[in-house]
């Protein structure tokens, strides 16, 4: 039996309509699964439509209500948490993620894979920017990080139960990165490639300060590096400070006039404070992120399970 973990928010315009698709791919193709919808705190009908789909249908259907909105990959972790499958797959209500896809996944489990990555080779309904930062923003963090993981993956995966119970146990970060981390426990992994399509309806809830964030979370999350960052530009710095202070010096003890030096030493500050309160903000996103783990609050509270 496969879980299918499927994380609603304010999705009351195309619930119906996705589920329909969703349960077409299932009995099409006699797959045995319980559907989890996670229910991330949703303030419009979304709620109420999942009730009715439970209600009409003879499906394992759990509804699972967070009682508040916790953000996308808190709703996953819930799933994973509640889901009971020999495989679970996580995906997006909104179809971008393409349920016809889920028979080829189911196969590739069945083939001994633990983890499916999804990789997305684009978005239709992203810009040609949008596309280009995210592949950009993967070949970034392989740099920092000291694990590589696959560009584009998606947070549309398959992983056994194995994998899931590692999850479970060994992956409980308040600042987390999902697919970055089924990346890293090891296991037999594969991936598949899908274009998305655009939503089916409705908008998007990831705002450009979201996934702004996200990304933060990910390389916070992956790399160590930004805080060697320090290190280096103070190298170079002490470098520079001994040509400077060489130079002065020289001047001083030689030169007919003392140096005059007000345009080198406002640039020299100036560059140097930036770089400093740069350098402290990095420190203190690090230290905040640590405050965050220590005070080890639940990732995602259950108001209750249908
Ligand atoms: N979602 C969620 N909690 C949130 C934001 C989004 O559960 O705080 C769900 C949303 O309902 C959808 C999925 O996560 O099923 C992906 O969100 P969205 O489609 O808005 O993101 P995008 O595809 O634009 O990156
Ligand atoms: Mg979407």
């Amino acid at each position: 039996m496969i879980s299918l973990v499927i994380s609603v928010y304010n999705e009351e315009s195309i619930l119906a309509d996705a589920w329909e698709e969703i349960k077409k791919v299932l009995s099409k193709n006699n797959i045995d699964a319980e559907v989890i919808f996670v229910d991330d705190g949703s303030t419009d009908s979304s709620a109420k439509i999942l009730n009715d789909i439970k209600q009409s249908e003879t499906y394992a259907i759990s509804i699972i209500s967070l009682t508040r909105n916790f953000g996308h990959e808190a709703a996953m972790i819930a799933g994973i948490d509640h889901a009971k499958g020999d495989s679970i797959i996580c995906m997006d209500a909104d179809m971008q993620h393409p349920p016809s896809l889920i028979p080829e996944m189911v196969e590739k489990y069945n083939q001994g894979f633990h983890i499916v990555t999804m990789i997305r080779e684009k978005r239709d309904d992203n810009s040609w920017i949008k596309n280009k930062a995210s592949r950009l923003f993967y070949r970034f963090i392989n740099r920092l990080s000291e694990y590589q993981l696959d560009e584009n993956a998606s947070d549309f995966f398959l992983i056994s139960n194995d994998v899931a119970e590692k999850l479970r146990v060994n992956f409980r970060e308040r600042n987390r990165f999902l697919r970055g981390f089924i990346q890293i426990v090891g296991f037999e992994k594969t991936t598949i490639n899908f274009v998305a399509p655009v939503r089916i309806g409705g908008t998007s809830k990831y705002s450009f300060l979201k996934l702004l964030r996200l990304s933060a979370n990910a390389v916070v999350s992956f790399s160590k590096s930004p805080l060697y960052l320090g290190i280096y530009i103070g190298m170079l710095f002490a470098l520079f400070s001994i040509c400077m202070a060489v130079y002065s010096l020289f001047v001083y003890f030689f030169g007919d006039t003392p140096p005059s030096g007000y345009t080198t030493l406002v640039l020299f500050m100036s560059i140097s404070f930036t770089l400093l309160f740069f350098l402290v903000g990095i420190i203190g996103i690090y230290v905040g992120y640590n405050f965050d783990e220590n005070k080890k609050r639940p990732l995602y509270l259950v108001k209750e399970i249908h």
